[in-house]
């Protein structure tokens, strides 16, 4: 599966595309959302961290990784902003479902996430039992229970800075040519 550092950068990389900020870690308020929620369904892993669920292999990559799950993210991601008397907490609502399905596709497409879960993932849960497998394989992924500076992990992380760090640089530079251009002022 990714990291999180790999899930986080694309919560950086869609940031970037949907919000048109002036700089790609500002204002944090309102990157912070992105970071949570494209991490937010590998909050299995706290459940097991806590004693929970003895064997993670069983666990990991079900429930919280499914249609069902996005819907549940998008009433508590509605809740907290409601709270906050946010306006735009219907755009963040479709944010959570969206970044959630994000996060399946990348851990459908790691080879670590194809060995973890070789079944699949319950994507349509609870309106389907079926699990779904990609047979595209983008990122190596990494290793739960290994240390960061193993080879598989280092790889790993590694590979998720060269495409999602590249993918963000290519965004911010066509902004900044079309900035330059004047077509495309900065919005936030
Ligand atoms: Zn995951």
């Amino acid at each position: 599966m990714p990291s999180p550092i790999g899930h986080s950068l694309s919560g950086v990389l869609l940031y970037s595309l949907l919000e048109k900020p002036s700089h790609p870690f500002r204002p944090w308020q309102k990157l912070l959302p992105y970071l949570l929620i494209a991490n937010l369904p590998d909050i299995d892993f706290m459940v097991y961290r806590a004693g929970r669920v003895r064997f993670v292999e069983d666990y990991h990559h079900a429930y919280s990784h499914s249609l069902g799950f996005g819907l549940v993210a998008a009433l508590i991601t509605y809740g907290v902003l409601w709270a906050f008397r946010e306006k735009e907490r219907f755009r963040y609502v479709l944010l959570a479902v969206g970044l959630t399905a994000v996060h399946c596709f990348l851990d459908l497409t790691n080879w670590t996430g194809q060995l973890f879960s070789p079944g699949g993932l319950p994507l349509l849960w609870p309106f389907g039992q079926q699990t779904f497998a990609c047979p595209i394989l983008i990122l190596p992924g990494v290793a739960t229970g290994k240390s960061p500076f193993d080879p598989v992990n280092l790889i790993g992380i590694s590979s998720e800075f060269l495409l999602f760090g590249s993918s963000i640089a290519l965004v911010w530079a066509y902004r900044a040519k079309r900035h330059d251009a004047g077509t495309m002022p900065n919005t936030v």
